[in-house]
């Protein structure tokens, strides 16, 4: 079986006042991700993890911030937009592996939701989905509460 391996990565900045969106979930509280789409860190780095293993580009080539079109868009629309070009090169997820890196909000409890949205636009299992936090001591700009990022690293099996 040919197995293919992709890692993405993304930072959006805190700002107050804007909705809170990780995994394709609202989050409440006072602070959002300033972005020109949702700023949704956890879907944009499993799909440049998913774009990186099928050697698709990267998600600014495929849908550019300078195109309106993706204007406030929700993430997990572009998620699932990138199923097609995926299945259309031969893939098929494996497994999707996050690590997200942020203070606060606590994640724990939005886990499993995060998990049955993103698997739903991705039209794979939830259990094909592992999602986790981790604060980074206090350092950095995540730990500095000026941000938060996330690591992605997706599995494809190549079927054709
Ligand atoms: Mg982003």
């Amino acid at each position: 079986m040919d197995i293919r391996i992709g890692i993405g990565i993304d930072a959006h900045r805190l700002v107050e006042g804007v909705p809170l969106w990780l995994g394709g979930v609202e989050i409440p509280g006072s602070h959002g991700l300033e972005a020109h789409s949702d700023g949704d860190v956890i879907s944009h780095a499993i799909l440049d993890a998913l774009l990186g293993a099928a050697d698709l580009g990267d998600k600014g080539v495929l849908f550019p911030s300078s195109d309106d079109t993706y204007k406030n868009i929700r993430s997990t629309q572009l998620l699932h937009a990138s199923m097609a070009k995926l299945r259309a090169a031969g893939f098929a997820i494996g497994n999707i592996d996050v690590s997200v890196m942020c203070e606060d909000p606590k994640l724990e409890p939005h886990i499993q939701s995060m998990k049955h949205t993103l698997a739903r636009a991705m039209s794979i299992q939830p259990e094909q989905i592992s999602i986790k936090g981790t604060t980074l001591e206090r350092m950095g700009f995540t730990g500095r509460r000026e941000g938060i990022a996330a690591l992605a690293v997706a599995l494809l099996k190549k079927l054709l």
